[in-house]
């Protein structure tokens, strides 16, 4: 077997890792003070760092006129510039990177770009870990065990090493572009432990298994990310693999952040390895802002994500002390633009689809401002009366239209997006 420079480094950060992943479920039931002095004494580094160290972060708090030293408390963190993505796309490399970051050394990624132009991002080995350990983390507070077979189905290729051929984390990775026929074969044969995979490629996974009879290999484990995981995939997923899926939620700039524990009940956030800000009164939905405390070598600060939840400020029952997201919307693109340029949720419209048992499937699009178009299968003769309703239910006037169409069907690398819209709009104020 040859050993890469990779598998050297992961056998090297072995130890590290396990530690970092350790201490991790432990923060999770820190008392929240601790948590909080925590995430301040990071945060005061950390700015300090970007500042001294990363050009990109120096010009963007000369411009303003924001110093490190301004923030001492969390109560002083809506003072520090928000980082947007067109910020960091606009940007070369070089600017994004810590002085004494070597590129050459550093594993790159690039972000899906489903909602713009792809990021490149480059993970220093002390970044790449601090990722590792963040990711796994999670895993580990649903009963991972390193002894697991994991199925991963995803867009991006997961790494191998020389540790999970010897039989450590095993993994057997599959393209969100392959077939359902390929995912339902490795299911059955490879039999994971722990299945990972998006929400599209879990429904359709299902949606497959389900149409052919078979009776699934069902995982310990079934974990969902990279999309909103819409009450009818839980259920379908849940029905067919027996196992109720954990949502997850991050983005591969900063690697997962937010999860669902034993509870389902809203999902945790990660707070002794993320701040995690929703910009809007209690109560109401507002975007994501997200800070990465351990990204050295090319750091996220305040970051905007681009998607949208509603704080939870009332404690879990499973005892953890860490921060909840009470609803996670997902991608502001999931959602359509009222007349006044406030955006409406998918949620809005599953509540009021869920009314008609007659409805096997629909898709609400949105081409122009003030306009909706709505595809249902079943409910023939019925899409005036249907039309009707949602236009009554709706909290602002729009034109509404229903068709009937003979089928919706899901293909490989299509995402299970109900709400498509094509016109723009801010999400501050989503309701
Ligand atoms: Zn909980």
């Amino acid at each position: 077997m040859t050993i890469h420079r990779d598998d050297l480094r992961v056998i090297l950060d072995g130890p590290a890792t396990i530690m970092g992943i350790r201490r991790s479920l432990a923060a999770g039931r820190w008392p929240v003070e601790k948590l909080r002095a925590h995430q301040e004494s990071r945060l005061r580094w950390l700015l300090n760092h970007a500042y001294q160290n990363v050009p990109l972060y120096r010009a963007l708090y000369d411009e303003v006129g924001f110093r490190p030293e301004h923030f001492r408390t969390l109560a002083d963190l809506n003072r520090v510039p928000m980082l947007t993505k067109t910020r960091v796309r606009s940007a070369a490399t070089a600017e994004c990177l810590a002085r004494g970051t070597d590129p050459s050394r550093c594993y790159e990624i690039r972000t899906s770009g489903s909602t713009g132009s792809p990021l490149r991002i480059l993970l220093s080995r002390h970044d790449d870990r601090w990722q590792r350990v963040t990711a796994w983390r999670i895993l580990f507070e649903h009963g991972y065990r390193l002894t697991d077979r994991t199925l991963q189905i995803d867009s991006t290729p997961a790494r191998q090493f020389a540790v999970q051929r010897l039989g450590v984390a095993r993994k057997q990775w599959l393209s969100t572009g392959d077939s359902p026929e390929t995912w339902m074969a490795a299911l059955q044969q490879y039999r994971p432990h722990v299945l990972v995979a998006t929400a599209s490629v879990l429904h359709l996974l299902a949606e497959n298994l389900l149409s052919k009879g078979i009776i699934a290999h069902s995982p310990r484990l079934v974990v969902s990310d990279d999309e909103s995981l819409t009450p009818a995939t839980r259920a379908l997923v849940s029905r067919v693999l027996g196992r109720d899926p954990v949502d997850v939620y991050g983005l591969c700039e900063v690697s997962n952040f937010a999860w669902q524990c034993e509870q389902r009940d809203g999902h945790h956030v990660s707070a002794d390895s993320h701040v995690v800000e929703v910009l809007a009164s209690p109560g109401e939905a507002g975007p994501i802002v997200v800070t990465a405390l351990g990204m050295t070598g090319m750091p996220f600060i305040r970051y905007e994500t681009g998607d949208v939840a509603v704080a939870e400020d009332s404690p879990c029952k499973c005892g953890r002390t860490l921060p909840r997201l009470r609803h996670l919307y997902g991608r502001a693109v999931d959602s359509v633009v009222l007349p006044s340029g406030r955006r409406l949720l998918w949620p809005f419209f599953y509540h009021f689809f869920n009314r008609y048992p007659g409805l096997r499937r629909w898709r609400v699009l949105q081409d122009e401002p003030g306009r909706l178009g709505v595809e249902v299968v079943g409910m023939e003769g019925e899409t005036n009366a249907l039309a009707n309703a949602l236009r009554e239910a709706l909290p602002e006037p729009m034109a509404v239209t229903v068709v009937c169409v003979g089928e919706i069907t899901l293909r490989p690398r299509e995402k299970v997006r109900m709400v498509v819209s094509r016109v723009g709009g801010s999400i501050a104020g989503a309701s």
